[in-house]
């Protein structure tokens, strides 16, 4: 059984636990997580909804629709902005954790990143991350 994943904001006020192992891990270069995150992608790792547990603290939500219209919410901690985890109204049983806010950031490994066609052009991922121009229905969930 594999080890659980714990993460926390910059400040420490939020804390979280998901069990075993992520569904999937991927990175995003859209504009929109390029703004959220403050840098050139964010890192997802995809829980299962049940396996996921807020520890401890509060986090704000910002919702808006994503360009087909489903609503997607970002979840960031109250006191210090770091964002935590993002849901989506499309992939309810799904919770996407923002990779930068683990703990052990040796269990990172992300295999593909989504909307290239949006990224830095002096960025230069590994070919072993799989690189999609824009978001591959069902890749996620
Ligand atoms: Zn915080
Ligand atoms: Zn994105």
């Amino acid at each position: 059984m594999a080890e659980d994943l714990t993460g926390a904001c910059l400040c420490g006020a939020v804390r979280y636990r998901c069990r075993g192992e992520p569904e999937s891990m991927g990175l995003c270069q859209c504009d929109r997580c390029q703004r959220q995150s403050g840098s050139a992608f964010l890192i997802a790792v995809v829980y299962p909804q049940n396996a996921v547990r807020i520890e401890q603290g509060d986090l704000s939500v910002y919702t808006v629709n994503d360009p087909d219209g489903a609503a997607l919410s970002r979840h960031f901690c109250a006191l210090c902005g770091s964002a935590v985890m993002i849901t989506l109204d499309r992939y309810p049983n799904i919770r996407s954790m923002m990779g930068g806010t683990v703990d052990d950031k040796s269990r990172l490994k992300p295999t593909f990143s989504l909307w290239c066609s949006s990224g830095q052009p002096w960025l230069a991922l590994p070919e072993a991350i799989e690189q999609f121009p824009e978001y591959p229905d069902g890749l996620i969930a």
